[in-house]
């Protein structure tokens, strides 16, 4: 006795969760060939040197074993190179992706609510439906010239008081706006929130400030960050930081070989030289603030203040720009389309002072063209 079988598509779309079906998955374009602005990677090779060091080093590793499930090692190295005191820990996960997940999955009880801004990392929104969680996010203030993407704190108060999320994030600096958050503001935000906050620090190694010295003034915070903006953005390594009551209870969710050998290795022999990718993220501030005034220079760009590795601005009309750039082989990343206050928006990564030089040209051949 035989029935037809179903289609492998229709069996999906019957079985799945319906927030799952209605997903969009994150875009990463192909990028073969382009001089690569889109996706805030360091753009410097590691010195001679150490690249050979690397390579003896992963030449010697057992990959036939699994990881060192707690690298006490290379967590030791972060926390002295935090200067975390006693009572506080770090949790390494695959990227930081795969820790705002950990955490959602962890404070995800029956209807609870994660609050961030808008706009921000997409990710937050994203691993919220697909985890099950409320998702409330709060707009960043716009039409208010140089304060623009700076917190609403009224309104963001307000919703912390109506909404009572167990889980805040927000991204300092944020991600696309590049922005840093007034401190002052975000200490309120910490202050009135009943539930956990997490600052995503991914661009702390370009910015001005960081929350870790106040980890230990707020039994509700914890500080997220990761080395992908830094130099290691293809060995997956992120890690948060905050007290050992947290941390010790979100270590039964991570999955126990979550950072690979060849992580592990890698990112102890950097960390090793962390004045190397220092040193990088040194020239790249230099170079983001170059950018930023031949960005100011050309008439048809608004360019938008950044404490990160990359630069946001507005044009006429970002499609037609995005793909004038593309034809000149420069790939950036249009937002426009994304969320409504990113309308005519593009977001352009810090390169070498080479690339930053392509791009600025076909930038200005392509503002002239689409005017
Ligand atoms: N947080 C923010 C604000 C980001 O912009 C990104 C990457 N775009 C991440 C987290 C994730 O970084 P990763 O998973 O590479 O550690």
């Amino acid at each position: 006795m035989s029935s037809t079988p179903a289609s492998a598509s229709s069996l999906a779309s019957a079985l799945l969760r319906k927030e799952v079906l209605d997903l969009h998955a994150y875009h990463v374009p192909d990028s073969f060939g382009f001089i690569k602005l889109d996706a805030m990677e360091n753009p410097y090779p590691l010195p001679l040197e150490l690249r050979e060091e690397i390579a003896a080093i992963v030449g010697n590793a057992a990959i036939n074993r699994y990881p060192d499930p707690n690298p006490a090692v290379l967590k030791e190295k972060i926390r002295a190179m935090l200067g975390l005191p006693q009572g506080m820990e770090v949790l390494l996960g695959n990227g930081s992706d795969e820790l705002i997940q950990l955490l959602a999955m962890a404070l995800n009880k029956t209807g609870a609510t994660m609050l961030s801004v808008e706009p921000s990392f997409v990710m937050y929104r994203m691993i919220a439906i697909f985890t099950g969680m409320r998702y409330v996010g709060v707009p960043l203030l716009t039409n208010s010239g140089a304060a623009d993407f700076s917190l609403d704190l009224p309104a963001t108060i307000a919703a912390i008081e109506r909404e009572q999320p167990a889980l805040v994030f927000l991204a300092y600096p944020n991600n696309p706006t590049g922005n840093l958050f007034s401190a002052r503001d975000v200490r309120q935000i910490i202050a009135a929130s009943p539930g956990l906050v997490v600052l995503d620090e991914a661009y702390y190694a370009f910015a001005s400030d960081s929350f870790i010295p106040n980890l230990a003034r707020y039994p509700n915070l914890l500080v997220m960050r990761t080395f992908s903006k830094l130099g290691m953005a293809g060995l997956r390594l992120g890690f948060l930081a905050g007290s050992t009551a947290w941390l010790g209870q979100l270590e039964k969710l991570r999955l126990p070989y979550n950072v690979g050998v060849l992580t592990q290795l890698v990112a102890g022999k950097l960390l090793a030289h962390h004045e190397v990718l220092l040193q990088q993220a040194e020239q790249i501030r230099k170079d983001r603030a170059w950018l930023h005034q031949q960005l100011s220079e050309i008439p048809a760009v608004r360019v938008y203040p950044s404490e990160a590795n990359f630069l946001l601005f507005r044009v006429a009309d970002a499609n037609a720009v995005f793909n004038g750039l593309k034809q000149q082989g420069v790939l950036i990343k249009n937002l426009s389309g994304g969320h409504p206050m990113l309308k005519d928006c593009l977001r352009v990564t810090v390169g070498t002072r080479a690339e930053n030089e392509k791009f600025i040209a076909a930038l200005r051949e392509s503002t002239i063209q689409s005017a």
